[in-house]
């Protein structure tokens, strides 16, 4: 009996850690996403909320951002099982937010190049203990924090076989430290946060630096853009949307400091007619004002 108990409780275990396989969409021919769910990553039980990029090429698989779990990480690697057996060369992070990072640990055991921006490592080391810490849910059991082994200074070309990624690191937007990658083949963005669809933009770095970067992306030939957040989109709706969005938050802004309203009235009451463009709005876009208020006020 004793022993029957304990085969049930087993069983039981295994089935609630165990979660489904992830859906990851082939979005063109070798580029696989998984599209997170539109929410904030702490009111998620298992926080998968960030999007999840895996490219196959010729003789190697690179990764796109890992989730924010060890889980989450092994559940992408059997997702890419199911479709190579290639080796998992590169694990590239687009920017050190946790919902974007933590399923790292999952591929240490594949031995690849862990890539991010050169700045990546400071703002690592700053926030990624407090990230942990936050994240104490059972689901996130074995995650850990993972250092970069490769940091990419320039535009960086990676090759899996047949198959080149630009690995564009970027000076000032959405963070200090995005790390954009263009699959040539199928010139697909897969832009991290850099752009957001449907959920509203986290300012997180430079407003002026973002809206820059955007405007320089609307010259480039792009067929469509993976967000770090949302569906993926063609390059005029993707881009359109949040170029608005943050240069009236810029004009706002800056009418905001010259008419000496204070960072407190600003923060609570510009461009509250904006909520319908965007879920998640009261969760982020208070903070977006007082980001960029700091920003602007120096200006
Ligand atoms: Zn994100």
């Amino acid at each position: 009996m004793k022993k029957f108990l304990w085969g049930v409780m087993i069983y039981w275990c295994h089935i609630t850690i165990q979660a489904q396989p992830l859906l990851f969409t082939e979005v063109v021919d070798g580029l696989f996403v998984f599209e997170g769910k539109i929410a904030d990553v702490f009111d998620e039980k298992k926080g998968m909320v960030a999007n999840v990029t895996f490219i196959i090429g010729s003789t190697s698989v690179a990764i796109i951002d890992t989730g924010s779990s060890y889980r989450q990480g092994l559940l992408i690697k059997q997702a890419i099982r199911q479709q190579t057996n290639l080796p998992i060369k590169y694990i590239i992070n687009s920017h050190v937010h946790l919902d974007h990072i933590f399923g790292n640990q999952a591929f240490v055991i594949d031995k690849p190049q862990f890539i991010s921006h050169h700045k990546y490592p400071a703002q690592l080391n700053a926030k990624g203990s407090y990230y942990l810490n936050r994240l104490n849910a059972p689901w996130y059991a074995g995650t850990q924090i993972i250092q970069p082994t490769r940091l990419i200074h320039q535009k960086t070309i990676i090759n899996l076989g047949n198959r080149e990624l630009v690995l564009m690191p970027l000076i000032n937007a959405h963070t200090d430290h995005d790390l954009m990658v263009f699959d040539q083949k199928s010139a697909t963005l897969i832009a991290g946060d850099i752009i957001f669809v449907n959920h509203c933009p986290v300012l997180d770095g430079s407003l002026i630096g973002w809206i820059n970067l955007i405007s320089q992306l609307q010259k480039i030939h792009i067929s469509q853009i993976v967000p770090g957040h949302g569906p993926v989109s063609t390059k005029k709706m993707a881009l359109m949307k949040i170029k608005h969005y943050l240069i009236t938050l810029r004009a706002a802004v800056t009418t905001a400091i010259k008419n000496q309203i204070n960072l407190a009235t600003a923060s609570k009451t510009l461009l509250l007619d904006h909520a319908q463009d965007w879920q998640l709005f009261d969760e982020f876009h208070q903070r977006n004002i007082i980001t960029a208020y700091t920003e602007l006020e120096w200006e």
